[in-house]
């Protein structure tokens, strides 16, 4: 027998637009209106399955509804804040849980749910009815604070400026305390000893930067387990994300799973983000009811402003933001205008000159470079690259010329004065270990590049030191260097920021820029270690 149809919860819906108000803006305090995209996301989330069985002594929490969770995907400034807060005063005090099918003249009323706004709704027979959670837990979850309080700027004035004054009638900084014994509070990547198990709501916000190496993946995954056992939901909010990060909206987007509710409105596929008029177009589409023209609060002209001064900086980075698609190629780590602005092609690198030198090396998959940096003037220049052919057959074929690598290893110490080299010894620690043994072990260093602190340090120093103008580059011919170091993207980590490809097995490759980031660290070490002071002259005696 087919399962009786699913209904949508719609007291909830309704029970929102008589009880949250406006957080902000012009209309603060005024009735908040659901927008289609919010009515399309709580009909789904509230969806309760049409073979929900009500259980007095045991009511069915969570799995009476059709999902598990739910995944918004909209645009910059489209109102996912507010849609979050109004999530949370259901959740927190409204009739969030299935409580039966409605029979002849049942109905809801606010009276007999510790609300005195007198709100009532009646129930057409056989709908499904709402009741709230006895103890309510929620945590509003992001990757910083920032986010968090994001959602919870709105979340009190949405309970101060209106009607759950009456319910809710202390709201704190930190946190809310809700009848029953319930509570809402926030939590961040730095609080994860407070991932609560007994949670029955977990609004994730910004899901788009939850990854792996930031931990923010654990942190979903732990929320899940503590929600399944409590029978609670979690609600996830995001922009589009960059396919190159793995993060949790991506991977929720994409899981097979049948349970999960996704809303991802994207726009037509023919239509450019470059091209001015079809970006407002674009834009059009994705903010749809929102825009001001439409009655909403989203200026077209403001969007369009701030999307074109992001696109100057980083264009894929605006059309995620605001034109709501999913573009790779974002988080550039160095800036490719401020980049080309180092060239230097006065006083090239000459034989002789003391230099410091950076090695990272692969075998197969990446390629292996060798980049000097000069200890007068930080100058770089690529000194050796060997880079897999770009065809895949021959790719597949393709190793490095180890003998190639080691020749050209002594040449460098045979034309310049090598200070110190320090080399990446993956797959390389035989060889390294030769080289230290030729050029002395002092100047020949092991620099293991899987050190995420050492790391992030030595990319800072790079980064800091392009940014402020003092380190320049040689342009090789065919601007290997430069294009390596365009290619590098960052990756965030809880140390700091790493550099990554742009996805896991690009032809893009970046390993020159590593080794450019290694040549230098070993200069500035060399510089601290007195490289720039005057030799002491070698006196000569005579007799
Ligand atoms: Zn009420």
């Amino acid at each position: 027998m087919p399962r009786p149809a699913d209904q949508t919860l719609g007291v909830a819906l309704d029970w929102i637009e008589a009880h949250c108000v406006v957080p902000d803006g012009f209309n603060r305090g005024r009735d908040f209106t659901l927008y289609d995209y919010q009515l399309e996301y709580f009909s789904n989330f509230y969806l309760v399955r049409g073979d929900a069985e009500w259980i007095p002594d045991e009511p069915v929490l969570g799995p009476a509804f059709v999902y598990r969770r739910g995944l918004l995907i909209g645009p910059q400034k489209l109102g996912k804040g507010p849609t979050t807060a109004a999530h949370i005063c259901l959740e927190g005090v409204g009739p969030a849980l299935f409580a039966g099918w409605a029979g002849r003249d049942d109905g809801y009323s606010c009276r007999d749910h510790g609300c005195t706004c007198g709100w009532e709704r009646p129930y057409e027979f056989g709908e499904p009815m709402g009741m709230s959670w006895p103890t309510p837990l929620i945590q509003i979850t992001a990757l910083s604070e920032e986010q968090t309080d994001n959602i919870y700027g709105a979340l009190r004035p949405m309970i101060e400026c209106g009607p759950l004054v009456d319910v809710i009638p202390k709201t704190g900084e930190q946190f809310i305390r809700l009848p029953g014994g319930g509570r809402v509070d926030t939590v961040t990547s730095s609080a994860m000893s407070r991932l609560g198990q007994r949670v029955t709501f977990a609004p994730q916000d910004e899901v788009g930067l939850w990854t792996k190496t930031n931990r923010m993946m654990a942190v979903a995954d732990t929320q899940y387990r503590g929600l399944a056992g409590m029978g609670g939901r979690a609600s996830l909010t995001s922009n589009a994300w960059d396919p190159a990060e793995s993060s949790v909206a991506q991977v929720q987007f994409e899981s097979k799973s049948k349970d999960i509710y996704r809303q991802f409105h994207q726009p037509p596929s023919n239509l450019s983000y470059k091209n001015k008029v079809e970006r407002r177009k674009i834009h059009t589409i994705v903010y749809g009811e929102a825009l001001k023209s439409r009655g909403g609060h989203v200026d077209l002209d403001a969007i369009e402003a701030e999307a074109f001064d992001l696109i100057e900086r980083d264009p894929a980075q605006a059309e995620r933001f605001f034109g709501n698609r999913i573009v790779a190629g974002s988080d550039s780590w160095i800036d490719p205008l401020v980049w080309n602005e180092l060239e230097q092609t006065d006083s090239p690198f000459a034989p002789g000159d003391e230099i410091t030198v950076g090695f990272d090396g692969s075998l197969r998959d990446d390629s292996t470079a060798i980049v000097g940096c000069r200890i007068s003037d930080g100058l770089l220049f690529l000194l050796g690259v060997w880079e897999a052919p770009l065809d895949p057959d021959q790719a597949a074929e393709w190793e490095v010329p180890v003998g190639e690598v080691d020749a050209a290893v002594a040449s460098i110490f045979k034309t310049y004065k090598v200070e110190r080299m320090y080399c990446d010894p993956a797959y390389w620690q035989d060889i390294v270990g030769r080289w230290a043994a030729e050029h002395g072990e002092k100047v020949v260093i092991e620099w293991w590049t899987n050190r995420e602190r050492a790391m992030v340090a030595a990319n800072e120093r790079f980064h800091t030191a392009v940014a402020t103008g003092e380190l320049h580059f040689q342009p090789d011919d065919d601007e290997i260097l430069s294009r390596h170091v365009k290619n590098a993207r960052r990756k965030i980590t809880r140390s700091g920021v790493l550099i990554r490809k742009d996805r896991p097995g690009s032809p893009n490759k970046i390993d020159a820029a590593v080794s450019a980031v290694l040549a230098y660290e070993a200069r500035g070490d060399a510089v601290a270690a007195g490289a720039l002071q005057p030799k002491k002259k070698k006196k000569f005696v005579s007799f």
